[in-house]
């Protein structure tokens, strides 16, 4: 039989490729463990290979196992991972090393479900982890891998909906070896890495191109679709935010409307407009006015940018109560302490504007 006789079959092309041309010398393919792995695979995302290898090196070198991970303080975790970003992948990856270590005996667990438990691994990482290091039969949906099966099946929409990422999973699942599965993962995100680029795609080089759909068309660089811009408006406001020792006072928000029966500050677009009993709080006590940090909230149908005033009451207020109080027909208002306030419910940007709180007081 020659070669042109042979059926495509997707994997065995890219495998064959990878034995080739695929990348087998980084830091973590070298005596592969699943904590190796891990770490490798939480700080490549969002982040390139050539970022990631000095960063792996020093923090493999300061954690060589998950104990001695999962025993550090977290200062010390995130201080490695200075530069990096998104620091909640180094908060996660040391809780995720404490809950291995008090259940699983310091042994990274080797079951997807188990491994899908932890703090900061989706599907797509657990896959990663178990096939690379364990050889078993996942397949992982990064980045890479979506943009080479969008371009290759021309699949329509933003890989980011969730019904084109599902139909990508199938997809993947349909086109996964009955073997080398830690082979094949790797050489998906090298293809994508070094062939599939988002900018001009090496098609000459690459295995799969007598059926790639996109080549066909040549319209490789319409595919993946980007994410669909939503031109959304953008609404302002204050929230007022009177503090004493420790303590701020909230209202309970009506049940209907935006965040319908949650604990929140005052809004108001003009703080010289407040409800008389606020503006009697301030009017009662030397008060110290300190903007927050501003930020935004955003809804599906419009953005809210939020300015948060912390009103530093001089005195003790006269209505400090430990119990919800009526203060008009629809209000509830209570002095909550800032950091204990998570048994009641809260929004978003209370939620923030409390750890923000928490880090000044
Ligand atoms: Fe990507 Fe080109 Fe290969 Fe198609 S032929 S999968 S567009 S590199």
């Amino acid at each position: 039989m020659t070669s042109q006789q042979v059926p495509f079959q997707f994997s065995k092309q890219v495998l064959a490729w990878f034995d080739e041309h695929g990348r087998k010398h980084l830091p973590w393919q070298q005596n592969k463990s699943r904590y190796s792995v891990w770490v490798s695979e939480i700080m490549l995302q969002q982040t390139q290979v050539k970022t990631v290898i000095p960063y792996f090196t020093k923090f493999m070198e300061k954690f060589p196992s998950i104990t001695d991970l999962a025993n550090a303080e977290q200062d010390q975790v995130l201080h490695l991972w200075t530069g990096l970003g998104y620091y909640a992948r180094a908060r996660n990856l040391h809780k995720a090393a404490q809950i291995v270590r008090d259940n699983y005996n310091g042994e990274f667990p080797a079951t997807f479900d188990e491994v899908l438990g932890l703090p900061g691994i989706g599907k797509s990482t657990a896959a990663a982890v178990l096939s690379l290091a364990n050889n078993q039969a996942y397949v992982i949906m990064d980045g890479n891998v979506k943009r080479v099966l969008a371009r290759f099946y021309t699949i329509e929409g933003w890989p980011g909906n969730k019904k084109v990422e599902d139909s990508l999973w199938e997809l993947a699942e349909s086109l996964k070896p009955s073997e080398r599965y830690g082979d094949y993962t790797q050489a998906m995100m090298d293809l994508g890495a070094t062939l599939c680029t988002r900018s001009k795609p090496n098609c000459d080089e690459c295995p799969v191109q007598s059926h790639c759909m996109a080549f066909a068309q040549g319209v490789q660089a319409e595919y993946p679709h980007k994410k669909p811009k939503k031109q959304i408006p953008v609404k302002t406001t204050k929230m007022v935010i009177p503090f004493y020792q420790g303590r701020v006072l909230m209202t309970k928000r009506p049940q209907s409307g935006i965040w319908g029966g949650l604990w929140g500050f005052y809004e108001s677009s003009d703080t010289s407009q407040l409800p008389a009993h606020i503006q009697q709080l301030i009017n009662n006590s030397a008060t110290k006015l300190e903007a927050l940090s501003p930020f935004r909230h955003t809804f599906s149908h419009f953005h809210l940018d939020i300015q948060p005033e912390l009103m530093i009451l001089g005195a003790a207020p006269s209505n400090n109560v430990n119990e919800p109080t009526i203060v008009d027909d629809e209000n509830q208002q209570l002095w909550f302490d800032v950091h204990q306030a998570s048994e009641v419910g809260l929004a978003a940007p209370t939620v923030k504007i409390f750890k923000q709180l928490q880090t000044m007081f």
